[in-house]
């Protein structure tokens, strides 16, 4: 075997009281990617889409990934990565964690499955620190294990995978741009202890919710009263799509990643799909252009084609 094709979903991370640590995995959209040895011990791009993204390997997280798995494998051969992104660059729903997870997913398989969930984490990590300066997994973690995951550390690397209900997510992605250094700035730096103990009791009812299957518990679970009311006012009408989209029957949702993006979370595809309409309702008049997502909660992430 020399080729390997896979789709590389989109992620939510930061899921409401899951801040930096509870993510999912969606169906689409996906970035599309195909992976070869190349006989030279470097890592070739190739990007097939309009973003302009590097095609230096130490720029694109995809390279970064796959320099990590080499160098751990030792091999005495690269890649070359033929990347189509159709998960824009900076819309919050992990562009960068599907090409970093993407290329090491396949890289592996290439290579007989010779490293684990966890350590293709690891090396998707070193991609994800270029992209955001800080190591995280929240969004990697998903997108290669799939479902709901819960990043319990980074150091070293623990990730639960949680069982969870058949679940249908809404997405908005309104065409702004919000800095990452913006929108961590705004952070606040203490929390009260009232308030830590409101967000940890909100996060372990979560995990109970979708582990036991209890539609009515995940509702009143999905309260982020620490980072949201900050982060809310970088994303126009966010109190509006929220309320539309709980009007229309979604459990809850919230910021996903660091934006602008917005999920909510449904029992069904076609409250999903009502929770779409309320959110187009709310923004078309705005005149931002947007695109909007209907995706279940899928239990595979990167898959092969
Ligand atoms: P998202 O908010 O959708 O998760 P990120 O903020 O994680 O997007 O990643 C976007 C940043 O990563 C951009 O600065 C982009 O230039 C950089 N980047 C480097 N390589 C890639 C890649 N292969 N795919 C997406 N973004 C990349």
């Amino acid at each position: 075997m020399n080729e390997v094709k896979v789709l590389a979903p989109a992620t939510v991370s930061n899921v409401v009281c899951g801040f930096d640590c509870l993510g999912f995995a969606l169906a689409e959209p996906c970035d599309e990617m195909t992976i070869r040895r190349s006989k030279e011990q470097v890592v070739r791009i190739i990007n097939h889409d309009d973003y302009g993204l590097p095609t230096d390997p130490t720029k694109n997280v995809a390279g970064v990934a796959l320099n990590a798995l080499i160098a751990a494998a030792g091999l005495d051969h690269g890649f070359e990565v033929e990347i189509t992104k159709n998960i824009k660059p900076g819309s919050g729903i992990g562009s960068s964690a599907a090409s970093a997870c993407g290329a090491v997913v396949a890289a592996n398989r290439l290579l007989d499955d010779r490293f684990s969930k966890t350590e293709l984490v690891e090396f998707a990590m070193a991609g994800e620190t270029l992209a955001s300066g800080s190591r995280h997994a929240d969004n990697l973690a998903p997108c290669i294990y799939g479902g709901f995951t819960l990043v319990r550390s980074t150091e070293p690397l623990d990730i639960v995978s949680i069982d969870f209900p058949p679940l249908c997510a809404t997405v908005i992605h309104p065409q702004i741009e919000i800095k990452t250094s913006e929108a961590r700035s705004i952070l606040p730096k203490e929390v009260p202890l009232k308030e830590a103990i409101r967000n940890w009791s909100n996060l372990g009812s979560l995990v109970a919710a979708l582990a036991q299957g209890d539609y009515g518990l995940l509702a009143r679970s999905m309260e982020d009263t620490i980072v949201e009311p900050v982060r809310k006012s970088l994303i126009p009408k966010f109190d509006e799509v929220k309320a539309a989209s709980l009007a229309a029957g979604a459990f809850g949702g919230g910021i996903s990643g660091s934006g602008p993006s917005v999920f909510m979370l449904s029992e069904s595809e076609s409250i999903a799909e009502s929770v779409e309409a309320a959110m187009r309702y709310v923004y078309n008049p705005t005149g931002i252009p947007y695109n909007t997502y209907v995706s279940i909660i899928h239990s595979e992430g990167v898959r092969f084609v």
